[in-house]
């Protein structure tokens, strides 16, 4: 409020001047005197007039813009909660989908892992979806921490989880896969008190070099976890295919 009193002021003020000034130079020029009584009169219709009509713009004005800031916050909160998976704070399948999207139109060689809990439906069944809810937890907990800042992780479906390894070459991707699972086998997990139960993860790793779509790396991640699946579980397979089709096009890149 004071602030715009201040605002008001300075404005009335302003105009005041203009006033005397106009009033002035044209008094000056057809030769009629400048009286105190003509100063008083420039000087208190402006404030009568311009102080209150500019109090209640800029009174107006700071409500719009308080009403603006507060949708543009609740816009912001709103986005952030569709895009968010509630139990686990990650990004949700469509917002991780949405996001690598961009990220894999990058030429240079990135992976994707999808990621699978084995053996989930055991937990549920012998010990309560409690047990399960905690499980979950406990595999996020532990996939965040080998994850660097770049990379992007999603909750995909129920106990399937997806994360985008941008610009990150066969090795070192392979490395964080090995440490993502690791991380998981290493969960000290007691579904009940006294009870302990060995978690794992099964990963399907695919990479792209802006030859896939998302959809495309996405099936292929998924055939090669089925293969992990297949193999007997807490395991990473890496799909030949994608390794192959981007080799061929990381080498004609190379080439030209
Ligand atoms: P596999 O190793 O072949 O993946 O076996 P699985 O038992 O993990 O796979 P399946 O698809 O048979 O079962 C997945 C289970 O995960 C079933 C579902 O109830 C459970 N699940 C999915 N989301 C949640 C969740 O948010 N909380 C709990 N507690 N369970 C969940
Ligand atoms: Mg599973
Ligand atoms: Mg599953």
């Amino acid at each position: 409020m004071v602030q715009n009193l201040l605002k008001a002021t300075v404005v009335t003020a302003l105009v005041v001047a203009l006033s005397q000034i106009f009033s002035f130079s044209i008094r000056l020029a057809s030769g009629q005197p400048f009286t105190a009584f003509v100063f008083l009169m420039n000087s208190i219709m402006p404030v009568l007039t311009g102080f209150p009509i500019s109090l209640y713009i800029f009174i107006q004005n700071a409500k719009l813009k308080k009403t603006t800031d507060e949708l543009t916050e609740a816009n912001r909160l709103l986005q952030i909660r569709a895009d968010t998976d509630s139990m686990t704070g990650l990004l949700n399948r469509n917002a991780f989908l949405g996001t690598i999207k961009q990220l894999n139109k990058s030429s240079r060689l990135s992976a994707l892992l999808v990621i699978d809990a084995d053996n989930f439906k055991k937990i549920n069944d012998i010990y309560g979806h409690q047990a399960g809810d905690k499980a979950l937890t406990a595999i996020v907990d532990a996939l965040r921490l080998p994850l660097r800042q770049c990379d992007i992780i999603g909750r995909i479906g129920g106990e399937e989880f997806a994360v985008f390894l941008p610009d990150t070459d066969i090795n070192p991707a392979l490395k964080i896969a090995e440490q993502l699972r690791c991380a998981v086998e290493s969960i000290e997990f007691h579904p009940a008190e006294e009870q302990d139960y060995q978690l794992s993860i099964s990963i399907g790793l695919a990479f792209s070099a802006g030859a896939h779509t998302t959809s495309q790396l996405m099936r292929m991640a998924d055939q090669s976890l089925y293969q992990a699946k297949a193999n007997g579980r807490n395991q990473i397979v890496i799909n030949q295919e994608s390794l192959t089709s981007n080799t061929k096009s990381l080498d004609s890149m190379d080439a030209a």
